[in-house]
């Protein structure tokens, strides 16, 4: 076997550019003397590192004026104030958001077009976000297409091909969407595709409240019921890609019918759906129904209350069998679990507890994501930042020097 070759200086350089622009992608403006403790490398290192990412348009500098320290005050490096962005879009059952975003995670402008059964085909879908991309990339005011576009969707997506493989609750089977987005943009535009909680996931444990937790859940339930999972600081995704889809575990064959084509599923416990049947309101699962419950709820309306108890006894389980399989650290709730976390944290622990072995079971904390409702958007994000936060010179189109 032929012995690797040294690297060369400058795979060193695009090495060092691209753990400086994560830093501050991560952690948004650091000082030059905290990039330079963290890199380990010396200040004239840093200082031509920062200005490579200046010339390339990402990061601004500013020096601190005042202050009456002794010595300079070390320059300031925080994302360019007109750098590039990357366009998100999280695709669910009920409505579109799209977003541009900038280096650190910043939402420059975001669209939204609710939608339902009469537009869910993936050819109205990708028209939907190919007009949202056009019209969030103007509403930038930056004159300049965006470096790539990230999606997230609820459905399982194959990691090798990208495809969809199966989204339930959109009716999508063996979809290439991202192919089909692409043929709708301007030639040449990266679209990447993800999983719903696995992109939110990923935000979190990148920029979010689990940073520095290396087992992590992210349950995400909206009408569908997914987990992302971070098991040991790496994303735990399967041969496929396709794992973390406990919605669609059996718990009763004799259940409730899935969109699956099964019956009994998890989902049919702890979606928006079952808490709008033991509610006894049998509408489309839709946002302002579920928050008429929630409200009513709130109120002490029995039948609402009775419904989300009912609810968080079935996650609370569904939570038992994910800490007995992963033990994670933490869990976090996203969607609409996370208002069912507000409003029934008790019996949702105590269903945990019951359920759950006690040994793993008991360091296990259930938390709301950070980013609210937008770690799925700010994931997808991520996942259109990947190649330039890997490689910023070829990214950005630069030769290298
Ligand atoms: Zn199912």
């Amino acid at each position: 076997m032929p012995a690797s070759p040294a690297a060369r200086p400058d795979a060193i350089r695009r090495h060092n550019l691209s753990l400086v622009l994560d830093h501050i992608h991560r952690d948004g403006a650091l000082t030059r003397a905290q990039l330079t403790q963290r890199l380990e490398v010396s200040r004239s290192t840093m200082g031509a590192l920062v200005a490579d990412l200046i010339e390339l348009g990402l990061v601004d500098e500013v020096v601190p004026t005042g202050g009456s320290g002794v010595g300079r005050p070390s320059h300031v490096v925080g994302p360019h104030a007109s750098g590039p962005y990357v366009v998100a879009v999280d695709i669910d059952v009920t409505q579109i958001i799209t977003a541009a975003v900038g280096i650190g995670g910043a939402l420059l402008t975001r669209h939204v077009v609710p939608t339902g059964p009469e537009a869910s085909s993936p050819g109205q879908v990708a028209g939907i976000v190919a007009e949202s991309v056009d019209q969030v990339s103007k509403d930038t005011g930056r004159n300049r297409p965006p470096l790539g576009i990230g999606i997230s969707l609820p459905g399982t997506v194959d990691r090798w091909s990208g495809r969809v493989a199966v989204a339930p609750n959109l009716d999508w089977h063996d979809v290439a969407f991202g192919a089909l987005l692409g043929q709708l943009l301007p030639s040449g535009m990266r679209v990447s595709v993800g999983n719903d909680a696995d992109v939110a996931v990923l935000a979190e444990h990148r920029r979010g409240g689990v940073r520095d937790v290396d087992d992590v859940v992210f349950l995400l339930g909206r009408i569908g019921v997914g987990a992302g999972i971070i098991s040991g600081g790496r994303p735990l995704r399967g041969f496929d890609g396709y794992a973390g889809e406990i919605g669609h575990n059996v718990v009763d064959a004799t259940g409730p019918p899935c969109h699956c084509g099964k019956a009994g599923c998890v989902e049919t416990y702890i979606g928006e759906g079952a808490l709008l049947r033991l509610a006894g309101r049998p509408e489309p699962p839709s946002d302002d129904v579920t928050a008429a419950i929630f409200a009513d709820a709130r109120r002490g309306d029995a039948a609402a209350l009775a419904a989300v108890r009912g609810v968080s006894e079935s996650l609370g389980r569904a939570l038992a069998s994910l800490v007995n399989t992963l033990n994670p650290q933490r869990v976090m709730l996203g969607g609409y679990l996370s208002e069912l976390l507000d409003i029934a944290r008790p019996e949702i622990e105590l269903a945990l507890k019951d359920y759950a072995l006690d040994a793993p079971g008991r360091n296990v904390q259930l938390m709301h994501p950070s980013f609210g409702a937008d770690s799925a958007l700010l994931g997808a994000a991520e996942l259109a930042f990947a190649e330039l936060l890997a490689d910023p010179l070829t990214t950005t189109g630069a030769l290298p020097a």
